[in-house]
């Protein structure tokens, strides 16, 4: 019996089905991300597990416990949502406590835990501040403390750090996976970014259309996906796909017989360039990113296919340049024409 367990959990919004039959078992201490393009209903299924909205079939067990009926209140989970949803009027210390002494916990008791919160957060300094005299990340900091007080059976972030700017949200990030390191608290993440899901996750969960379309470890999403739509969603920049018909003659014929009439998939590592007439076509470079520590290059061939190429180099390439474009076969994803994998 896993920690917790979602079976056959459906959601309508009226006629609209919104999420379709979900099996998933989330283990004690496990951090799972569920990601998934806007509208996929991530943020609806951790509302469902929150208890926010109310589950219309199906059934979500905690600890072997029939929890689908019970109350927000009563399922001993926190949520930590994208606005901080803090009170404005009280300290930061009153944010952080505001659950315990609703529960009627002791004084010393709610000091000891805000105080180690608040440590855990880089937080001491500012726990008689009021929320206006936060920048972001601490606000989104305090909103996370007040969770851990709390001690809950499962943490639940909705987007946690979409209101953030990148290099706050990069710090940020780095924070709650050394927390979950710490603490070891079962969690479930919501997020759109890719890359949120492939640093903090232990498991990824890949939503579309209400339905999961893979459950894995970040690597095994990047190296082994089961359909086109996970290949591209997973990986910056994303997998290249051309169509079979794109490429020369010579990657026809050693595609998988499954694959024809579908596509081949291309992660940027796996496409190289060399000077023009030593590749295995040629190709017209479009645009080079070059960003520091690794170069982008946009290539794209007479066949029609648009691929990009990632090298760890710089570049003496520019847009128009001639190039020789060879690919590692052996690395390639192949997809049907439904764009389902084909094992080679
Ligand atoms: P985003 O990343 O844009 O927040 P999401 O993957 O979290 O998207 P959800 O917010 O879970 O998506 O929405 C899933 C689907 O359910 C969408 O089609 C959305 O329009 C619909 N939906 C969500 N909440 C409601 C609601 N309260 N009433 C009606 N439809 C809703």
């Amino acid at each position: 019996m896993s920690f917790l367990q979602l079976q056959g959990i459906e959601k309508y919004f009226g006629e609209h089905r919104a999420i379709k039959g979900i099996d998933l078992q989330i283990e004690k201490g496990e951090f799972v991300v569920f990601v998934g393009p806007s509208g996929c209903g991530k943020s609806t299924l951790l509302r469902l597990i929150a208890g926010l909205e109310a589950i219309d079939g199906g059934k979500l067990s905690l600890e072997g416990r029939d929890i689908t009926q019970l109350p927000s209140s009563k399922r001993d989970l926190a949520m930590v949502f994208q606005s901080y949803a803090l009170y404005p009027h009280m300290s930061v210390f009153e944010n952080m406590s505001f659950a315990l002494k609703l529960a009627k916990a002791p004084l010393a008791v709610i000091k000891e835990k805000v105080e180690r919160a608040a440590q855990i957060l880089n937080l001491t300094p500012y726990l008689q501040r009021t929320p206006k005299e936060l920048s972001g990340g601490q606000r989104q900091r305090v909103a996370i403390g007040r969770a851990i007080v709390r001690a809950p059976k499962v943490f639940l972030f909705d987007e946690p750090l979409s209101n953030l700017d990148a290099a706050l949200r990069g710090q940020t990030r780095v924070e709650i996976a050394k927390l979950h390191r710490e603490l070891g608290a079962t969690t479930i993440y919501v997020t759109h970014d890719q890359v949120e899901a492939m640093t903090l996750a232990d498991r990824v969960v890949v939503l579309r259309d209400g339905q999961i379309e893979q459950v894995g470890s970040p690597l095994e999403l990047y190296d082994r996906p089961a359909n086109q739509f996970v290949a591209q969603f997973i990986g910056t920049p994303q997998m290249n796909v051309s169509t079979l018909a794109q490429m020369p003659a010579t990657v026809r014929q050693q595609a998988p017989a499954g694959a024809v009439g579908g596509s081949i998939g291309l992660r940027p590592e796996s496409v190289t360039l060399q000077p023009a007439g030593q590749g295995l076509v040629d190709g017209s470079v479009e645009l080079v990113e070059a960003l520091g520590a690794e170069t982008l290059i946009y290539v794209s061939t007479p066949g029609g296919a648009q691929l990009v190429a990632r090298q760890s180099t710089r570049s003496p390439l520019h847009a128009g340049d001639a190039v020789g474009v060879s690919i590692a076969l052996e690395q390639a994803h192949w997809f049907d024409p439904q764009g389902r994998v084909v094992n080679a």
